[in-house]
């Protein structure tokens, strides 16, 4: 297979993955239309999520979902901040409509480690913060736990305002929302995502295998590694599956440590 064809049939993994999340339509900018038909056109790029270190960094297929280059977003909290200011008051998908406050992410915009939660609860929808509620405590005890403040590391969610009854969030909402977390992950450039969760797992991963299958190794988005884990509100509930999120925290320290160079 030459690299022209690894590239489509990896833009055909893409689509089909969609489709089985229940996706009927994937938005694509005329930039993005442009990307996808010269990266065609030209023939000289592969990009793949299963290997590292190739010549041609590998990259999310989300890179050209959206409406411009994320290399023309600045790093950390500028990027942020352009961001923030893109999605405004936003009213893109139906989740608006019960919010209070849109929970856009916190922490620090240049975290070497950065968590995704599926969306905000009530909590963090009344304070406009993620992972406030218990389930957030339980985060921030992890984060502890790992020997790392809260404040080091950025949290987020795969979408910014609260499902209805803390429902899932539906695909097209996923779909919609997912393209600003992108760029969120693009400006801070984290060396690890903690995904917390199915939801969170499997949009990052464009995947709809189940946690206990994603769980307990590293996954590619782009560059960054990505370890998928129960959600705190699972452990809430079924506390016996605490070692479990240990051992995946474990193998993320050894990540960021081997990163950190001694001083
Ligand atoms: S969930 Fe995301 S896309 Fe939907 S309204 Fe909120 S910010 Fe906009």
């Amino acid at each position: 297979m030459n690299e022209s064809e690894n590239f489509l049939s990896l833009v055909e993994r893409w689509l089909r993955n969609h489709r089985e999340l229940g996706l009927k339509e994937v938005y694509l900018s005329p930039r993005g239309v442009e990307s996808l038909l010269s990266l065609t056109a030209r023939k000289s790029k592969t990009i793949s999520l299963e290997k590292r270190g190739q010549k041609e960094k590998p990259r999310s297929p989300f890179l050209i979902a959206e409406g411009f280059s994320l290399e023309e977003l600045p790093r950390g909290q500028k990027g942020l901040d352009l961001i923030r200011k893109e999605l405004g008051n936003c009213t893109r998908c139906r989740l608006s409509q019960g919010r209070t406050h849109l929970v856009f992410g916190e922490g620090n915009p240049e975290a070497e480690l950065m968590f995704v939660g599926e969306g905000p609860g009530r909590e963090e929808d009344l304070q406009g913060v993620p992972f406030v509620g218990r389930a957030g405590q339980l985060l921030t005890k992890i984060i502890e736990a790992m020997g790392m403040k809260r404040g080091d590391v950025y949290i987020a969610n795969v979408v910014k305002c609260r499902p209805p009854d803390n429902r899932a969030p539906l695909p097209d909402e996923i779909a919609t929302c997912i393209p600003f977390l992108i760029k969120q992950i693009a400006v801070i450039r984290p060396k690890v995502i903690v995904a917390l969760g199915k939801i969170a797992a499997q949009a990052l991963l464009n995947t709809t295998e189940p946690i206990t299958k994603l769980r307990g190794r590293f996954h590619l988005l782009g560059d960054i590694l990505v370890m998928p884990t129960f959600h705190p509100a699972y452990l809430l509930r079924n506390p016996a599956m605490k070692r479990y999120v240990w051992e995946d925290m474990k193998l993320v320290r050894k990540e960021i440590d081997k990163i950190r160079v001694p001083s």
